[in-house]
């Protein structure tokens, strides 16, 4: 076992905090109030390679390891949580579900350009009335000739408005259950395919979050991706992996916020001293230092045992769920060690403290993550 970073580690976190600090941070204020995803940004990330992390050359990816990734999410989060979720959504839910089970032909035409960021990609499993619950979706395709017509509507799309390759799940068999569920790569500009409300959010506000409406829209039997009726099944997979991610995205923010409240501790003065001197500001950083170090672990646990070809299900729920409700504590006394300036936008610990719900509710609730931990731990 060795903790270390190896050189080409060190060098990959140094290079994306660069970027994200002169890329990102002097836009992070004006993009999270305007709601505006930026676009703009996306060739810059994509030079980098941080479009496509972990997809091999052959498919115009980075060639990175499942450790890089986190030391990618981990860095973009740190200064802005909102790119950091758009970065995972694409590489890490719809490029994902397309390397892990769409044919050749497939990875070639959709994922090539999704890796290399020339294209942008969704990925729609939840609807209004099915969220935790996403086997009980009421959206249908149903077979006609050579083409799939899908019919229904999807919620909370990350890029459901920019998004140019979308996958969708869908039932094909109802009788079935979550056996009669099929994944569909839909293309923007396919008829019967529309974005609907852009939602208004709490946080995470520069990545792009809205509806997805889908009416009598044909899609070629070539777009079926995966098998049939197997959908939920490998939902569940891209999800193992994409909560290492979400993970890593909760690290990274928590790092932010601790970052923003030690340096804050240290020129603020209350009473003649530094408000770092008082213990009781000491021991949030303190706790709030060891907590970020256990959760990183945990998260570089899962993906080194991922890398390694292992199924992560158990150590992927327990990183999400740690890390993400660490981050939220870590969040909240940012905001309580900034005192009033911790409420007003001037000071960063108020967007850090938006942002970071979305850690506890995206890719699987917290409460479906224990659920998770423990089917797997009654089961063995
Ligand atoms: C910013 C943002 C981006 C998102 N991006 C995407 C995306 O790109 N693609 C996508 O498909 N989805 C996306 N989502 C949706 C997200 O995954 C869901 O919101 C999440 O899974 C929860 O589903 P829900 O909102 O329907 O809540 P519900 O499932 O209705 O849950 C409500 C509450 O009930 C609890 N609950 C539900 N079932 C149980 C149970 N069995 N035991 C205990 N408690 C339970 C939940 O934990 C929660 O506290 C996104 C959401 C947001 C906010």
């Amino acid at each position: 076992m060795d903790f270390r970073a190896t050189d080409e580690q060190a060098l990959l976190r140094r290079t994306v905090r660069e970027f994200a600090e002169t890329e990102m941070r002097p836009h992070v204020r004006e993009w999270d109030q305007e709601q505006h995803f930026p676009v703009e940004l996306m060739p810059k990330l994509a030079a980098l390679g941080l479009l496509g992390i972990q997809f091999p050359e052959q498919y115009g990816g980075a060639g990175m390891a499942a450790l890089d990734y986190c030391i990618c999410l981990e860095e973009l989060a740190r200064v802005d949580p909102a790119v950091a979720l758009s970065v995972a959504a694409h590489n890490g839910l719809c490029s994902s579900h397309i390397f892990l089970f769409g044919s050749e032909a497939q990875k070639q035409r959709y994922l090539t350009p999704l890796a290399r960021g020339e294209k942008i990609g969704g990925w729609g499993l939840t609807e209004s009335t099915s969220g935790s619950d996403a086997a009980g979706m009421r959206t249908t395709a149903t077979r006609a000739g050579d083409c799939w017509v899908l019919n229904g509507a999807k919620t909370f799309t990350t890029h459901g408005r920019v998004a140019d390759t979308m996958v969708v799940m869908a039932v094909t068999d109802r009788a079935a259950g979550s056996k009669g569920v099929s994944a569909f790569i839909v293309e923007r500009g396919t008829p019967g395919m529309t974005p609907g409300k852009k939602e208004d959010k709490l946080g995470m506000r520069a990545s792009d979050t809205s509806e997805v409406l889908y009416e009598n829209c044909r899609v070629p039997a070539s777009q079926l991706l995966g098998e049939e009726g197997r959908g939920f099944v490998d939902t569940m997979q891209v999800l193992d992996a994409g909560r290492i991610g979400i993970a890593a995205l909760a690290v990274g923010l928590a790092q932010g916020a601790y970052e923003a409240s030690v340096s804050y501790a240290r020129e603020r003065r209350a009473f003649g001293k530094t408000i770092g001197a008082f213990q009781a500001i000491q021991w949030k950083l303190a706790d709030a230092a060891t907590k970020i170090e256990a959760a990183r672990l945990l998260t570089y646990r899962a993906a080194y045992l991922k890398q390694h070809g292992a199924r992560t299900t158990l150590e992927s729920s327990m990183a999400k769920l740690y890390a993400s409700e660490i981050a939220v504590r870590v969040a909240e006394d940012a905001v309580q060690i900034h005192g009033g300036y911790g409420f007003v936008k001037d000071y960063p610990a108020e967007k850090y403290f938006r942002d970071v719900k979305l850690t506890t509710i995206g890719e699987g609730t917290s409460e479906i993550q224990r659920l998770v931990i423990a089917r797997q731990l009654l089961s063995r």
